[in-house]
């Protein structure tokens, strides 16, 4: 994709059509945004618009417009899977693989639906009939910014759209701080206030709404912290009953890698979260420079995301996970001391 296709696209979307849009599973700040802005652009048309989620997402995102309408797979299963059987167009966004939609990739494989893919994530794969993916970009909120653009309806752009497209910016560019914050990221978001997105009502909506248990469970994992500083490496980890201990909501652990990595001379930070529900050890984690997170993860926890960035997961105990963990990074020793 994309430009070549677009007016494909725009034949496609000229008449009424059933839309479903999902994001990954366990959403955050790009995912949401991404979505429900899409969604309120495609409202503006005849089209019959559903944002479907693999699962719950945490509440710091449940003020986004739009949050009300949305369906959860994991609770409303029969319900998405008629909207999503009768669907004509199905956009995934922010996730390019079918197993990253948790429980809902069954579904996503046999939908006939004519399937569109905005997303930024390393390696895509080739499910999608309209591929946008590109791993340049900041977000998959300025590609759907972008992609409003190349069908020529920047001027559609209202208060709403710009507010939720301003949040997955502002969450995925750590607050317009990553490397893959662009003068273009910038232009966009400038031009997302202009149309009315309230810059300073939304981060305080994502980041000051913190409840004072999370600060302590923040507390417990400053005081859990490693740090292996000939590796320039940093860790942190979670069990169950720390988590139990401070009362975890969903969303309550997000960004605490950056902690690990905001210490001087650290290049390589992790978070090791215990999730008794799954069986798994969550892992979360982060870079600065040219260590590629993504890769470390598809290569030893079963996961990936993108250079900076990435996630993954381990099906043993923590102990065992960490030792792993441990036990591999020698091997990287020439990338980590750079
Ligand atoms: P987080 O650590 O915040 O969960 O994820 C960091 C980045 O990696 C996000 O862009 C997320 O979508 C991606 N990511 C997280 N877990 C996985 C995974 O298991 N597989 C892949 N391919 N990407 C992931
Ligand atoms: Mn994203």
């Amino acid at each position: 994709m994309i430009k070549a296709q677009i007016p494909e696209i725009k034949a496609l979307l000229s008449t009424p059509k059933n839309i479903i849009i999902v994001p990954h599973k366990n959403p955050d700040g790009d995912a949401m945004g991404s979505t429900l802005g899409l969604y309120h652009y495609l409202n503006m048309y005849n089209h019959n618009v559903v944002v479907i989620t693999p699962n719950d997402y945490p509440d710091f995102l449940k003020w986004l417009p739009g949050d009300d309408t949305v369906l959860k797979f994991e609770t409303q299963q029969k319900e998405s899977k008629a909207l999503i059987d009768k669907a004509d167009l199905l956009f995934t966004l922010d996730f390019n693989a079918f197993h990253r939609a948790g429980d809902m990739e069954e579904t996503l494989e046999v939908s006939k639906a004519i399937k569109l893919m905005i997303d930024h994530h390393q390696q895509p794969d080739d499910y999608a009939k309209y591929t946008y993916s590109d791993v340049s970009m900041s977000s998959t909120c300025e590609m759907v910014f972008n992609f409003i653009e190349m069908l020529g309806d920047t001027d559609k752009i209202d208060a709403t759209i710009a507010t939720c497209l301003y949040v997955g910016i502002m969450t995925d560019t750590g607050s317009f701080r990553f490397p893959a914050t662009t003068s273009r990221t910038h232009f966009v978001i400038g031009n997302l206030i202009e149309k009315g997105a309230n810059n300073s009502e939304i981060h305080n909506n994502i980041f000051d709404t913190n409840s004072f248990s999370r600060l302590q469970l923040l507390g417990r994992a400053l005081q859990n912290l490693k740090v292996i500083p000939e590796l320039r490496t940093a860790y942190i980890t979670l069990s169950q009953v720390e988590l139990d201990e401070f009362n975890f909501k969903k969303g309550d652990t997000e960004g605490f890698v950056n902690y690990a990595l905001s210490l001087k001379d650290i290049i390589f930070a992790a978070i090791f979260i215990e999730s008794q529900q799954d069986g798994i050890i969550k892992i979360s984690l982060r870079s600065k420079g040219a260590f590629s997170v993504n890769e470390f993860s598809r290569a030893h926890f079963n996961g990936g995301g993108h250079t900076n960035a990435a996630g993954g997961r381990s099906e043993t105990d923590m102990q065992t996970t960490i030792d792993k963990f441990i036990s591999i990074l020698p091997t990287y020793k020439q990338e980590l001391s750079q």
